[in-house]
């Protein structure tokens, strides 16, 4: 993908800078392409799935052209159509087609840039970002390639896709980190290492354990360095990745050769050729040389350094790298000096001290000083060891100052991610904070809720326990006032109805007459029928004289075999005939079912309410009054209490 492909530039660029030898393109040729297949159908799936281990995946550690193969099988497998994917797959020519074409690089990723922004195609358009950032990064300034990987890592950050965020920050790390400005590249970097780790995105994890090894080693934090690089190495090891494998390598040794532990320098650094020649990359080779050499002159070893140097002089302009001159002209005056050649010595250090000039590596500048000042002393030329060592101290205390500004630049940084880390934390806790609330208050509404239905239940319950408890109740009230045995009112039923009725009566002014009915001779029924029989009779008086009252008016047992009737509106004229037509019913009642010898009468004792009576009582003595002269009479006849006296 393009922002790995320049990012391996950008490696590559690191190992050239360090070394001053080596290629700025080493072309990966390590790792196994998926089995091509020729039968490959069209399937947008089946091309997602190919795609992102190109683009982010283990597929990243193939080289360049095993990864064009990868590329045609993508082309098959792209359905017909599908501008999206078409556009994914161009990301990919754009960083492999044109390895060693900068400038049309440039063009296509341009071209391919424009078309992506206008499709609003974001995730062609962060990768043609990448891509043309590492192409302006040859063609034109540093300062051109940072402003699209940030147009990309904007985009990236927009779209939510934490992948390319990290691609592009590792490219943008790697792009500080060559112009020398560590501080935000080791933010960048581990941030970016932070998110493939946390994706499990091992390949472009171990791209960038690399870059930020390197940034430390060049920051001056050897530990640190040692701790990035051996942790990328584990990494290239276990994916294949040799030429990764190869830098990191290289730059362990570097970082032992400047701690002065010349031996484990020496071994790593053999090692290390090992490992270029087996990519079989010439200027890597040259390059691998070049830091043997270094280290074979720190070991006095001048004669086995001056060889390696020839074999690094040969690889480079074999490819025509002209690049690393510089280096390899110190080299060679460093290995010249130590053998006792200080006039061919500072020949070689003269050149290289024009290359660095050219470049303005104060750091180079600085080792080459001091070497030079050291050959000068020796050939005891005062003067010129003394405008050497000068120069060596103005160019050792710039870069310590640099060093310094870099280092604080560093911390600052740090500070500042630590400080938004723990912000993020903040926010997040106070969010965790907030959501617990909420969940509690949830829990409250939910219980209250529960608690709600429960009451409605209970009230439901409840009102219908009182609907059925007033039913009782009205069915109490009806038992309380209704005869058990015939079912006309009982003794306390027609007091209240007889008592109401006075009352309105009075208040009415409308007239009110009773009705006292006793059973004749029913003691005689009992006896002669049984007490079974007799109730009997009871029910069927009752239930006789309570039909041949009105409507309005009410009969009630008031005793053994004694009734009350209340007749509200009624003149006592009019009662004397109700108390007839009920004497008279009774006399003609049947009783089937008993002898049929068995006949019955009342006796009846009408009175009406006068306006001195003190309450229903008096009335009722009245009424009796006459019943009582009724009976006296000879039985089965009504007495008016009026025309009784
Ligand atoms: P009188 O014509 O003078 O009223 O004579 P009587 O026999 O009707 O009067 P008495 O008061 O002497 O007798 C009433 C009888 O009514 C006595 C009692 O045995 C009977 N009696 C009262 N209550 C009931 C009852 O609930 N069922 C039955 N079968 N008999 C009852
Ligand atoms: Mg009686
Ligand atoms: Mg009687």
């Amino acid at each position: 993908m393009p922002a790995h492909r320049s990012n391996h530039l950008l490696n590559s660029m690191f190992a050239a800078v360090a070394l001053l030898g080596g290629s700025a393109l080493a072309v990966p040729t390590s790792g196994t392409a998926p089995a091509t297949s020729a039968t490959s159908l069209p399937s947008a799936a089946a091309f997602d799935a190919l795609f992102k281990r190109l683009d982010i995946g283990d597929l990243l550690a193939l080289s360049a052209a095993e990864q064009l193969k990868v590329v045609k099988q993508l082309e098959q497998l792209l359905p017909p159509g599908d501008a999206h994917r078409a556009r994914l797959l161009d990301t990919q020519r754009c960083g492999l087609d044109f390895i060693n074409v900068n400038q049309k690089g440039y063009e296509f990723a341009d071209a391919h840039l424009a078309a992506a922004l206008a499709a609003h195609d974001d995730a062609a358009s962060i990768r043609f970002y990448y891509c043309r950032g590492g192409y302006l990064e040859s063609i034109k300034t540093p300062n051109d390639a940072l402003a699209d990987f940030e147009r990309g890592i904007e985009l990236a950050r927009s779209s939510g896709d934490d992948a390319m965020l990290a691609v592009g920050m590792e490219a943008r790390g790697g792009m500080y980190s060559v112009l020398g400005i560590y501080g935000k590249a080791l933010a960048d970097l581990l941030e970016a290492q932070r998110i493939f780790s946390a994706q499990e995105l091992d390949e472009a994890s171990s791209q960038t354990l690399q870059d930020i090894g390197i940034t430390y080693r060049r920051l001056g934090y050897p530990d640190k360095a040692r701790e990035y690089l051996n942790q990328a190495i584990d990494h290239e090891k276990r994916v294949g990745d040799t030429v990764s494998l190869y830098i990191s390598t290289i730059q362990l040794g570097y970082v032992d050769q400047e701690a002065g532990h010349y031996d484990a320098a020496l071994a790593t650094q053999k090692h290390a050729l090992e490992l270029a020649t087996t990519t079989g990359d010439r200027a890597s080779v040259a390059s691998a040389n070049l830091a043997l050499a270094s280290v074979l002159t720190d070991l006095h070893r001048y004669a086995e350094a001056e060889s390696a140097l020839q074999k690094a002089a040969d690889g480079f302009s074999a490819v025509g790298d002209h690049v690393d001159a510089g280096m390899l002209a110190y080299e060679r005056g460093r290995a010249l000096a130590g053998a006792k050649e200080p006039h061919r010595a500072l020949a070689e250090f003269a050149a290289a001290e024009k290359a660095f000039n050219a470049t303005g590596n104060r750091r180079y500048q600085q080792i080459l000083y001091r070497a030079q000042a050291q050959t000068l002393e020796a050939l005891d030329q005062p003067a010129a060891a003394l405008t050497a060592y000068k120069n060596f101290v103005a160019a050792h205390d710039a870069v310590a100052k640099e060093r310094a500004n870099q280092q604080a630049q560093m911390l600052r940084e740090q500070f500042d991610t630590d400080r938004a880390k723990m912000e993020n934390l903040r926010l997040r806790s106070e969010q965790a904070a907030k959501d617990r609330q909420v969940e509690a208050l949830q829990g409250v509404r939910r219980w209250q809720q529960v608690a709600m239905g429960l009451l409605a239940i209970l009230l439901c319950l409840l009102s219908l326990l009182a609907i059925r408890q007033l039913a009782r109740l009205r069915n109490w009230k009806r038992m309380a006032s209704v005869d058990a045995l015939t079912g006309v009112a009982n003794l306390r039923g027609v007091q209240n109805f007889a008592n109401s009725a006075l009352r309105r009566a009075r208040a009415q002014d409308e007239p009110l007459a009773v009705l006292t009915i006793d059973i004749d001779e029913f003691k005689s029924v009992n006896d002669a029928h049984g007490h079974p029989a007799g109730d009997r009779v009871l029910r069927e008086v009752a239930r006789t004289c309570a039909d041949a009252l009105r409507d309005g008016d009410l009969l009630g047992r008031i005793g053994g075999e004694e009734f009350l009737a209340v007749l509200p509106r009624t003149l006592i004229d009019h009662a004397v005939d109700v108390a007839e037509r009920l004497r008279r019913r009774v006399e003609t009642l049947e009783f089937p079912g008993l002898p049929g010898s068995l006949r019955v009468s009342i006796s009846i004792g009408v009175a009406q309410a006068l306006p001195h009576d003190r309450d229903i009582g008096a009335l009722i003595e009245r009424a009796d009054a006459a019943l009582y002269r009724a009976k006296a009479m000879g039985r089965n006849r009504v007495v008016s209490a009026e025309t009784a006296e």
